[in-house]
């Protein structure tokens, strides 16, 4: 039997997955199971943040699994210090609780978020107002929390308490914010959703509103953090201090890990036996993610992830295919004029190159490390397909 046969007669059928084994990565490559090479954009969907194997990245979770691969929350390590003090110290941010994914972190958000409001309003304020179009997650709060009727489906009851209100439309949003709802939480780049910035008046006015009723400000930071869009937080292109962040995907550079920061004033809102994960803050996940932020965490870094990102934008908008390029750093949505993005994914596959989809776009989230000689490679690839006579 073949992998994929044996794979997809024990696996469920949740994914719509390419006829593609891989096998191994080194760098901005990954490897087939035939040996086959390919320059990767898609870096597993932005998790791979300083991309496959990095040397540090490798040997300071080996070591770390060599030491100690894990102990119960009810201990404390050294490890998880280190990490959480550093992460404090990039996001601003006073305390965090660590999960193992995204739809985690906006799950213990949410939680965060309606207890601040209980505690100091009591009950019927728990309403959270998210954005049309948004992507929080697969949990079933984080579903319900998602404004995509596609994903509001099948998995009746639906958590109740989420309110949604059109992106970059102040009015729409006043409108919404009564005296039920303790929090707003948005994307600043919507990322599965097209890979769609907000407006910097829209935020400004969102900060203020929210701020003056003593509404939480969450942002998912789980696919723009952690270096992506060329500052260590998207947010901090906006400049305001959100009272929750979340963020997961690239934290861990390829290791699962989630995490909830809370500002000044939701910092002690969670307290003993109010949340908890088994796995969370795990010391092999906290030793890789110190990797990545003392790497991503460089003002230099951070500084050629938007420079790449500059370049890369330039080139695609060049080409007579490309309608639009948006997104910042190597957060990349592009949009064509008349080829199909999921069929040029495809394609992509048989020149040796890795992409992404969001909504009806391609998608680039390429390693954070990634050179110029292979961002070079992988547009002149996406430009033979992009320039191909239609079928
Ligand atoms: C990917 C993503 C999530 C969900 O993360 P998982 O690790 O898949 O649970 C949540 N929010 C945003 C913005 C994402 O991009």
């Amino acid at each position: 039997m073949s992998v994929i046969e044996e794979f997809n007669s024990h696996i469920m059928g949740t994914y719509g997955r390419y006829e593609l084994v891989i096998d191994k990565g080194e760098g901005d490559f990954a490897t087939d199971d035939g040996g086959k090479r390919y320059i990767d954009f898609g870096s597993g969907i932005g998790t791979n943040s300083l991309g496959y194997a990095d040397k540090d990245w490798a040997d300071a979770v080996c070591k770390q699994v060599r030491t100690l691969q894990h102990t119960s929350n009810y201990y404390y390590t050294k490890v998880q210090a280190e990490f959480a003090a550093k992460l404090a110290e990039l996001t601003g941010t006073k305390k965090m609780f660590f999960c193992n994914s995204g739809a985690e972190a906006n799950e213990c958000a949410i939680k965060l978020a309606r207890k601040y409001s209980f505690d100091k309003y009591g009950k019927d304020r728990h309403n959270i107002i998210t954005l049309v179009n948004s992507f929080h997650g697969r949990t079933l709060a984080t579903l319900s929390a998602t404004g995509q009727d596609v994903f509001h489906n099948y998995f009746f009851p639906f958590v109740e308490g989420f309110i949604y209100a059109e992106a970059n439309n102040i009015s729409d949003l006043r409108e919404k914010l009564d005296s039920t709802v303790c929090a707003v939480m948005i994307e600043y780049i919507q990322g599965e959703g097209g890979v769609i910035p907000l407006e910097k008046e829209y935020v400004d006015e969102l900060y203020r509103v929210c701020g003056e009723m003593d509404v939480l400000v969450i942002t998912d930071e789980v696919q723009t953090g952690v270096g992506r869009t060329g500052k260590f937080l998207a947010g901090q292109y906006y400049g305001h201090s959100p009272d929750i962040v979340t963020l997961a995907k690239g934290i861990a550079g390829g290791l699962p890990m989630g995490v909830c920061l809370a500002g000044e004033k939701c910092a002690d809102t969670l307290t003993a036996g109010t949340h908890g994960s088994t796995f969370g803050g795990n010391p092999v996940a906290c030793a890789g993610g110190l990797e990545v932020l003392k790497k991503a965490g460089d003002v230099g870094f951070l500084r050629d992830v938007a420079a790449k990102g500059v370049y890369i934008k330039q080139k695609l908008q060049k080409l007579d295919e490309v309608e639009s390029v948006s997104g910042m750093g190597l957060m990349i949505g592009i949009k064509l004029r008349s080829k199909n993005a999921g069929e040029v994914v495809r394609a992509a596959l048989d020149e040796g190159l890795l992409l992404l989809t969001a909504k009806d776009k391609v998608r680039l989230l390429p390693p954070l490390t990634i050179t110029y000689e292979e961002i070079d490679k992988g547009l002149k690839i996406l430009e033979k397909l992009l320039t191909e006579k239609g079928e």
